[in-house]
């Protein structure tokens, strides 16, 4: 299976798994579908799934224009996310599996951006290669997702289930957001030498407009405050022992951190 990473809107990733032997594909979070149509065209393959992460309509905007083209391509979306997601005909719980060409898929219930919200993870299929998780809003690279419709509880709980999965899954989060993440994160734990080379190394392929995605569950762990909540530096940069309200302290220093960046 490959996976094609197709930059969309302003900001987005859409996923485009792609198996050459049955030559049919699926996506993951089509926020747009023009993207979607000339990567299909391209490799001359059948759209057959859309897997979708949450109801936002930057991850589940071209569903209705794809399903036009592929009719019968079928529509995954999270059980709590009934009615919210255009053409969705499955209802995922946490626990549940899916699969696409070779490989199978676990879904998680990772509330918190949103109240809906799952992530899929793909085991790999030989121990030695990586696992695939696509985690949509929930975790980004150097940071996450914004609270819009859960508790700092919930988001401790859905990123403590990415955190123990093995250390070189690969990460497909659905924006481009590492730098600014990065920006804030520095700003927290600056005596972090791990964060410190990731910062460099991030501001470089940005310069160069290189993606960052696909990141690391080893790379997050080391450098994204939003996984670090048990880390006593982190800890005391928010003046707290608990990981709930570590986290939540946090959460709400960075979006005032976005409220100044984004006010000049
Ligand atoms: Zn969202
Ligand atoms: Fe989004």
């Amino acid at each position: 299976m490959q996976i094609y990473r197709l930059p969309a809107l302003s900001d987005n990733y859409i996923f485009l798994l792609h198996d050459a032997k049955r030559n049919i594909a699926a996506v993951v979070d089509p926020g747009e579908p023009y993207p979607v149509l000339r990567q299909l065209r391209q490799l001359g393959a059948e759209l057959v799934a859309i897997f979708n992460t949450h109801h936002h309509g930057d991850h589940v905007g071209a569903n209705a224009d794809l399903l036009r083209e592929f009719p019968y391509a079928i529509v995954y979306g999270g059980a709590e996310d009934r009615g919210r997601i255009p053409g969705q005909t499955v209802f995922l719980r946490g626990g549940d599996r899916v699969t696409f060409s070779d490989r199978s898929g676990e879904v998680l219930f990772v509330p918190g951006h949103t109240h809906g919200h799952i992530a899929y993870y793909f085991a790999a299929e030989r121990s030695s290669d990586p696992g695939d998780l696509f985690c949509g809003d929930t975790l980004f690279s150097g940071g996450c997702g914004r609270l819009r419709e859960g508790t700092p509880a919930q988001m401790v709980d859905s990123l403590t289930q990415f955190r123990v999965l093995p250390d070189n899954t690969r990460v497909w989060c659905a924006h481009e957001y590492t730098l600014s993440n990065l920006k804030f994160a520095v700003t927290i734990e600056p005596s972090n030498l791990n964060l410190q080379s990731r910062f460099a190394e991030v501001w470089a392929m940005r310069e160069r407009s290189e993606a960052t995605i696909p990141s690391t569950i080893e790379i997050e762990k080391q450098t994204n405050p939003f996984l670090r909540w048990d880390v006593r530096a982190i800890q005391d940069a928010v003046n707290s022992r608990d990981a709930v309200q570590t986290f939540a302290a946090l959460r709400k220093q960075r979006d005032l951190f976005l409220a100044i960046v984004f006010s000049r």
